[in-house]
């Protein structure tokens, strides 16, 4: 390793030392949050390398500045990569992250004020899918679809029906909060039918692809964005791919349409995520998030929770917990307070507020890169169970009881699963 903890301790022991909390933090606790992961110990070096003193504005061998003989080579090892995992003609490694990956995607390929199409937000689409507070609706025409009422996946005759009748420059696949599988040749068809381009946001799910355990956008979305830092497993950051056609406008787009100099000691992080993300160990771990969210699931599903869509096909899974007596946010709370970390949100048609929603969102991907199966799912399950119960009760002291029993249990498991890139 080349950095050396015994420098920030000595120059900075105040951060230092929040830096170990956090440590402490992310090694006790369980992270159930689904756009959350733990990167490698190799993703973690590479991230926190001399590379962030290095400026290159512009794309290898075309550069704004010199000394780029080492910077040119890490980025095109990581382009490289990014296309041979995910099989696409072009791939730009250099978007800060995944909401500007998707803005330059509308750069790109849309002018202010075209229609655009996506998930509408509540229903688990992004922010950046031309959602009102985001940029992306204020400055286009948005229009959004949702999913059925009696099932809670994606109607397809809706999004075909509103894209025939809106004709949208871009229509967008893909969310936050989705728990079943994207079917990107349906989406392909109604893009193609109105002459949209079709952009596959797989934030998400972009590990599940990697390793085989969800279908892939290629050949389908015209435009794949996606973020490096959640079921992949890279640093924080982004990735669009796509065909030769759309390769130098997305070029273009990114720099020098939004961004500066990119963040080298990221690219190289992903570059190592992308290795990693290429073995046969890799693709059984994303087989194992899929496996490890359907067994929480179920053991949910048995005691009584209510899923939305009723499971879950990849690494997701959304819970309406109103009908246990009790709201998402004090149960995120209450949750956190136990050593489980969550999120609140909202569930399709919810008809409570985002800020205090109907339910919660959980995820596996983190738990299953510290090692857990099935039965450590089975666990949790019973320990959200537990302090929903107590929670509902409406006692402090019941659910501080509850808490303090369900935080030892945790403590006890956490101890037994090491957190990578911390437990060296
Ligand atoms: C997480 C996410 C993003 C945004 O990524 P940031 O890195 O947080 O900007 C975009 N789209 C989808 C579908 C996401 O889940």
């Amino acid at each position: 390793m080349t950095t050396n903890p015994e420098a920030l301790r000595s120059t900075d022991p105040q951060i230092a030392e929040l830096v170990n909390a956090e440590e402490a933090r992310q090694r006790d606790t369980l992270k159930l949050i689904a756009s959350e992961n733990y990167v490698s110990a190799a993703v973690l070096e590479a991230s926190g390398t001399v590379l962030t003193n290095k400026y290159s504005e512009g794309y290898a061998g075309r550069r704004y500045y010199e000394g780029q003989q080492v910077i040119d080579q890490i980025e095109t090892v990581a382009i490289d990569r990014a296309k041979a995992l995910f099989g696409t003609d072009h791939a730009n490694v250099q978007p800060y992250s995944g909401s500007p990956a998707n803005l330059a995607v509308y750069l790109a390929t849309a002018k202010p004020g075209d229609t655009v199409m996506g998930m509408a937000l509540p229903m688990g689409g992004h922010l950046t899918h031309g959602w009102s507070v985001s940029a992306t609706g204020t400055w286009f025409n948005a229009v959004h679809y949702n999913v059925r009422r009696d099932n809670g996946r994606i109607d397809m005759d809706e999004v075909r029906e509103l894209a025939l009748r809106e004709r949208p420059t871009l229509i967008f696949c893909g969310g936050t909060a989705i728990p079943r599988t994207i079917d990107f040749p349906a989406f392909a068809e109604i893009a193609q039918e109105v002459g949209a381009v079709l952009v596959a946001d797989i934030a998400h799910i972009a590990g599940l692809v990697a390793g085989g355990a969800h279908p892939s956008p290629v050949g389908y979305a015209d435009i794949i964005t996606t973020t490096t830092h959640k079921t992949l497993r890279g640093p924080r950051g982004a990735m669009i791919l796509a065909s030769e056609q759309y390769a130098k406008a997305i070029d273009k787009a990114v720099f020098p349409g939004l961004q500066g100099g990119p963040h080298n000691h990221t690219t190289a992080g992903i570059a190592v995520a992308l290795a990693e993300a290429a073995t046969p160990e890799f693709s059984e771990y994303a087989h194992q998030i899929v496996r490890n969210a359907q067994a929480l699931a179920d053991e949910l599903q048995a005691r009584g929770f209510e899923l939305s869509s009723g499971g879950t096909d990849n690494h997701l899974l959304l819970m309406d917990v109103t009908s246990k007596g009790v709201t998402g946010k004090p149960l995120a709370k209450a949750l956190d307070r136990a050593g489980l970390e969550t999120n609140y949100n909202t569930v399709p048609y919810d008809p409570r507020k985002p800020f205090d929603p109907s339910g919660m969102r959980l995820g596996t991907a983190a738990l299953t890169s510290r090692g857990m199966t099935e039965a450590q799912m089975r666990e949790v399950a019973r320990w959200i169970d537990q302090v929903v119960g107590a929670l509902a009760t409406e006692e402090s002291d019941t659910l501080d009881k509850a808490i303090d029993q369900v935080r030892g249990e945790v403590n006890e498991l956490t101890g037994r699963f090491p957190v990578p890139g911390l437990d060296r």
